[in-house]
């Protein structure tokens, strides 16, 4: 999947750099309320889990309970390393709706093993990513409510004053440790409220300022 950026490059994302834990009522709500993380939590999807609005998510035969997790994502229009938290928010183009699909019994299987969690997170469609809204017009990334209804029913709500590591704090982090490009994605987190997804499905995501992002799901 390709992405138009606000300034009418089109690219395809190199990177997927996924936040875990940086909401803590999610940190709460998953068990590991001792592990409010001192540093953010990196992994990454690969670019093949891409989903555009208006695509369908394929619940993969592997796992039996597959949950969303709604996410601000930043898109970065600027690339660079060793970026200060000062500059960082000018190296974010625009701001998207993503959801973060994860096959929690395989997340909890691989934590039980002490591995990583690539195949949780990285099927094919696992990385529904909404349409971009330039960040001029967003404004302060860390005042925005994000919300997802499934079949209609609010599911997910969250603001983005509540994440540990805002946008600009994880910009800067991420540059210390990867190269940023143009296009690449940061998935920031989600808020509580993470559950499973059936077949027939219709997920929608809303967020202030933020271009709605719709998907349906359907079981292998
Ligand atoms: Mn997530």
């Amino acid at each position: 999947m390709h992405i138009t950026l606000p300034s009418g490059e089109t690219v395809r994302p190199g990177k997927l750099l996924c936040i875990g834990r940086n909401y803590a009522a999610h940190v709460r709500e998953m068990g590991d309320v001792a592990d409010l993380p001192a540093e953010p939590v990196v992994f990454l999807k690969p670019s093949t889990a891409l989903l555009p609005s208006g695509g369908t998510v394929a619940l993969p035969r592997q796992s039996a309970d597959v949950h969303h997790e709604l996410e601000l994502v930043a898109v970065i229009g600027t690339g660079g390393r060793h970026i200060a938290e000062a500059d960082a928010l000018g190296h974010v183009a625009a701001y998207a709706l993503g959801l973060d699909l994860t096959a929690r019994d395989l997340q909890a299987r691989a934590k039980a093993n002490k591995g990583p969690w690539s195949v949780a997170k990285g099927f094919d469609t696992f990385a529904p990513l909404g349409p971009l809204t330039p960040a001029e017009q967003v404004g302060d990334p860390q005042a925005l409510t994000i919300t997802l209804t499934i079949n209609g029913e609010v599911r997910q709500q969250g603001t983005t004053d509540h994440m540990i590591f805002p946008v600009a704090r994880l910009v800067s982090y991420l540059s210390s440790v990867f190269t940023l490009e143009p296009g690449d994605l940061i998935y920031t987190g989600t808020p509580e409220g993470v559950g499973p997804l059936h077949d027939g499905d219709r997920l929608e995501a809303t967020g202030t300022g933020l271009e709605p992002l719709v998907v349906t799901v359907q079981a292998a």
